[in-house]
C-alpha cells in the first residue's frame, strides 16, 4: 500500500543541462548580445577551468567563488561555439560519428559550468547567484538556440538521419540518432530563417520571464514570517515542532511558507484566526506588490502560445504532449477528470464531516482543513501523527531506503567523506552487486532560506559511455526537512517518508543507467509523464510490513512500529483522500489550461487569478479547497520543466500502481525476477525506447488504470480502459 499520495515533487529544473552554440546562424536575431569575450586575466585560478582531483571529482565546492562562473561560462560557451563550427565546417560527408557523435560531446565543459551553477542556485541562492542567474540563463537559450537554429547543422543531421537504415547502427546508437533528429525538428530547425529569428527572440525573453518568476517566489515566499511571541498563541503544537520554530535572534516562535512546517502547523495549531493567516501568506504569495508573479504568469502562458503556433502547433500543451505518453491535451484531461469526478464527491463528503464535527460553533472554512481532518482521523482511526513520528527517524528511513534498493537490485551504499556544497550534505558511493562503482549519491535534506522549496534529484555529473570512456553520475536528492534542534533526531512525517523513497527512485534511475549517452541517460530523455514513475513506484515499499520491520523503528527504544498502529494507518490513510485527489488535480487541470490557449486567446488575458478562478469554477472545484498550486507560485508549470506536465504524477501513478501490483501477484514485494525486469527495463534502460514499451517490457502487459483508483479508495468505473 501506499498511504497517501503526493505531489510536487520534482527532478531538476530544465535549465541545468547542456545548452549550446555557433557563431554564425543565419537566424541571429541580437547580434550584439552574442558577443561574448573573456580575458586570460579573468580566468585565473578559475576552478572550473582544472581537471578537478576530488574524490569522486565532485566540484571543490569550498574553492568555487560566484565570481568564477560568468568567466567560465563564457569561456566554455566559446569552446562550445568552436567544437560546432568545427562539425559545421568539416569538409567529408555528414556520419554518425562527425556529426550525431560529435553534437553529442560538444559543450561538455560547458555543461559541467552549467550543472555546478544550477544545483549550487537551487540551494545556496544569494543576491549575487540570483543577480547572475538573471543574466546567464538567457545566453544559454541563445547558444542552445543558435545550435538547434543553424541551418547547415540541420542539414547534416537530416543527412544523417536519411541514411539511418544503412548505418548499421547498434540499439543506443540509433536511439541517439532518432532523439537528435527529434529535436531539431521540435525546436523549428526546418522553419523559414525569419521564424527561427523570432523563435529566438522569444526563447531569450521566456528564459528571463521564467527565471523572474521563480526569483519572485523565492523572495515572497522568505518575505512572509508568522512571528508567534506568546504561549498562548503556540496552542496545540507539538514541543518537538515547537522547537524546531524557535528563533533566539527574534525571541519568538516563527512559522515561514516551506510545506513541512506549513501542514504542519496548519494542522496542530489550536489557533483559528492564526491557521487563517498563515493560511493567506501561502495561498497569496506573489500575488500583489513587488513580487507580484500573475503579469509573469501571462506574459508566459502568452509567450508559450506564440511559440506554438510559429512552430505549427495549435497549443503550447499540444506541442509538448506530442511526445508524451498522453499524446494530446484531450488525452491528458480525459484521464484527469476520470479520477476528478470520484475524488470530488468524496472531498465533499469529507467536508460534510468535518463540518458535522465542528456543529454550530462556525462555517468550515478552506483554512480550518488539515486541523479537522486531523481531528477526524484521530476520533475516527485514533491516529495522531505525533504517534507515528517517533518511528521514523532520517538516519533510519534512509538506511531503509538504501536496504531496498540492496533486496531489489543488489546495490550497496557506503558513506564517504565528501565535502558538499553544504555541511549539512551527505555521501555515499554506489556499487552493483558485482561491487562494481554505480556513482556517488549526495543528500541535501534540510530546509533553508537560500534553498527552493519542495523535494528533488539533480546531478552534478551525467552517466555516459563513449568510446570506452565510462564516466559515472554525481546523483543529488533534497528534500526540506524541519531541522531538529540539535542533539535532536530528525523524526518525519510519514508523507515526507514517502517523499524520500520518491526521490530515491529518481535517484537510483540516475544512478543504475547503463546507457552510454547523457541525452537519453537515467531521467533525461524519456516523457514527463513517464518519468515520475520510477520515482513513485517505491512509494510503495514504506508502508509494507516487511518494510516497516526494516526502517521503522522507535527513535529511543528500537522497537518496530506496532502492527495495530500501522493497521490504523493502512485504514486512515484513505481518510482525507478526496481532499489531496482534488488539490492536486485542479493544479493540473489548471496547468493543461493556461497552456492549452491559443496564440489569440492568450493575448486577450489580462488578470490571471480571473482566468484562474474561471477555469476552476467550471470543472466545479469547491470554495474550501485551493488548487495544489495557484498560477502565482505554480513554479512546476512557470519556472521549471513541467509546462503542460504537471498532470505527469497521477498519469505516472497509472503505471506505478499497476507495477507494484506485479510485485503483489507474486506475493513477495522483493520478488527477484519481477525486480530484474525492472531494473533492466526501467531502472537501467532511461529513455532507450519508447516510453510504452519499456514498461510492457518489465509488465509484460500494458498497464490498466484500476489500480490507481482502487489505491486511493474509489469506486472503479464501469466503461472505460486504461491508457
Ligand atoms: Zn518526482
Amino acid at each position: 500500500m501506499k498511504l497517501s499520495s503526493l505531489l510536487g515533487l520534482c527532478l531538476a529544473a530544465a535549465m541545468l543541462g547542456a545548452c549550446g552554440g555557433a557563431d554564425k546562424d543565419d537566424a541571429k536575431s541580437d547580434s550584439a548580445s552574442d558577443e561574448i569575450a573573456v580575458t586570460e586575466a579573468e580566468l585565473a585560478g578559475n576552478p572550473f577551468m582544472e581537471e578537478w582531483t576530488t574524490p569522486y571529482g565532485v566540484p571543490p565546492f569550498g574553492r568555487i567563488e560566484n565570481g568564477d562562473y560568468m568567466p567560465a561560462i563564457k569561456k566554455s560557451i566559446l569552446e562550445m561555439r568552436s567544437e560546432i563550427a568545427e562539425i559545421v565546417g568539416n569538409p567529408d560527408a555528414p556520419t554518425f560519428e562527425n556529426t550525431i557523435l560529435a553534437l553529442e560531446t560538444a559543450g561538455a565543459a560547458l555543461t559541467r559550468v552549467t550543472r555546478t551553477f544550477g544545483n549550487v542556485a537551487g540551494t545556496e541562492l544569494d543576491d549575487e547567484m540570483r543577480a547572475l542567474q538573471t543574466k546567464i540563463y538567457p545566453m544559454l537559450t541563445r547558444e542552445r538556440d543558435a545550435i538547434t537554429l543553424n541551418a547547415e547543422l540541420w542539414t547534416r543531421v537530416r543527412s544523417v538521419y536519411e541514411q539511418k537504415d544503412q548505418l548499421g547502427l547498434d540499439e543506443q546508437d540509433a536511439r541517439l540518432l532518432e532523439l537528435k533528429h527529434r529535436n531539431f525538428l521540435r525546436a523549428g530547425a526546418a522553419l523559414d530563417p525569419a521564424v527561427k529569428a523570432e523563435l529566438t527572440k522569444l526563447n531569450t525573453e521566456l528564459s528571463k520571464l521564467t527565471t523572474a518568476f521563480g526569483q519572485n517566489l523565492l523572495a515572497a515566499t522568505k518575505a512572509f514570517k508568522l512571528e508567534l511571541k506568546d504561549e498562548a498563541q503556540t496552542a496545540g503544537l507539538s514541543e518537538n515542532f515547537k522547537a524546531s520554530i524557535w528563533n533566539e535572534n527574534a525571541g519568538a516562535w516563527v512559522v515561514g511558507l516551506n510545506r513541512s512546517a506549513y501542514e504542519t502547523f496548519m494542522t496542530q495549531s489550536e489557533v483559528r484566526e492564526l491557521r487563517e493567516e498563515l493560511f493567506n501568506g501561502y495561498r497569496l504569495r506573489a500575488s500583489s506588490g513587488e513580487h507580484d508573479n500573475g503579469p509573469n504568469a501571462i506574459k508566459i502562458a502568452q509567450l508559450r502560445a506564440k511559440r506554438a503556433e510559429l512552430k505549427g502547433y495549435q497549443s503550447h500543451a499540444h506541442y509538448q504532449l506530442e511526445t508524451r505518453m498522453a499524446k494530446t491535451p484531450k488525452g491528458a484531461e480525459d484521464f484527469l477528470l476520470r479520477v476528478w469526478r470520484p475524488g470530488l464527491e468524496r472531498a465533499k463528503e469529507e467536508r460534510a464531516d468535518m463540518q458535522a464535527m465542528i456543529g454550530d460553533e462556525h462555517k468550515f472554512a478552506a483554512h480550518d482543513w488539515w486541523h479537522y481532518a486531523e481531528k477526524v482521523r484521530k476520533a475516527r482511526f485514533d491516529l495522531d501523527e505525533n504517534e507515528t513520528k517517533p518511528y521514523f527517524d532520517l538516519e533510519m528511513v534512509r538506511n531503509g531506503a538504501f536496504e531496498m534498493a540492496q533486496r531489489l537490485f543488489g546495490l550497496t551504499f557506503e558513506p564517504v567523506d565528501v565535502a558538499g556544497w553544504n555541511p549539512v550534505v551527505t555521501s555515499y558511493d554506489v556499487k552493483n552487486a558485482d561491487g562494481v562503482h554505480l556513482g556517488l549519491f549526495m543528500t541535501d535534506m534540510y530546509a533553508r532560506d537560500s534553498k527552493r522549496g519542495g523535494a528533488w534529484m539533480s546531478s552534478y555529473r551525467m552517466a555516459s559511455n563513449i568510446e570506452g570512456d565510462s564516466v559515472r553520475p554525481l546523483i543529488t536528492n533534497n528534500l526540506n526537512l524541519s531541522t531538529p534542534p540539535a542533539g535532536e533526531p530528525t523524526l518525519m512525517r510519514f508523507s515526507e517518508v514517502e517523499t524520500l523513497f520518491h526521490e530515491f527512485g529518481h535517484g537510483l534511475h540516475g544512478l543504475m543507467t547503463m546507457i552510454n549517452y547523457e541525452s537519453f541517460a537515467g531521467t533525461s530523455g524519456s516523457p514527463r509523464d513517464y518519468t515520475e514513475f520510477p520515482a513513485q513506484i517505491l512509494e510503495h515499499w514504506t508502508a509494507e510490513p516487511e518494510m516497516l520491520a526494516i526502517y521503522a523503528r522507535h527513535y529511543q527504544s528500537g522497537d518496530v512500529i506496532p502492527a495495530e498502529l500501522v493497521e490504523r494507518m493502512r485504514v486512515a490513510s484513505n481518510f482525507n483522500q478526496g481532499f489531496k485527489t482534488t488539490e492536486y488535480i485542479a493544479a493540473s487541470l489548471l496547468d493543461l489550461r493556461w497552456h492549452s490557449l491559443t496564440s489569440e486567446q492568450a493575448a486577450a488575458l489580462t488578470d490571471a487569478r480571473e482566468f484562474e478562478q474561471q477555469v476552476l469554477s467550471e470543472y466545479g472545484l469547491i470554495d474550501e479547497i485551493e488548487p495544489r498550486y495557484r498560477s502565482q507560485y505554480f513554479n512546476h508549470v512557470f519556472a521549471s520543466g513541467y509546462s503542460a506536465g504537471y498532470y505527469a504524477y497521477l498519469w505516472s501513478e497509472i503505471l506505478d500502481a499497476d507495477g507494484f501490483a506485479a510485485f503483489k501477484q507474486a506475493e513477495d514485494i522483493f520478488d527477484p525476477e519481477t525486480a530484474a525486469r525492472l531494473k533492466k527495463w526501467v531502472y537501467q534502460s532511461g529513455g532507450l525506447r519508447e516510453a510504452d514499451e519499456l514498461y510492457r517490457n518489465f509488465r509484460g502487459q500494458d498497464p490498466s488504470i484500476e489500480p490507481l483508483l482502487e489505491g486511493r479508495g474509489f469506486a472503479v468505473e464501469e466503461s472505460g480502459g486504461g491508457t
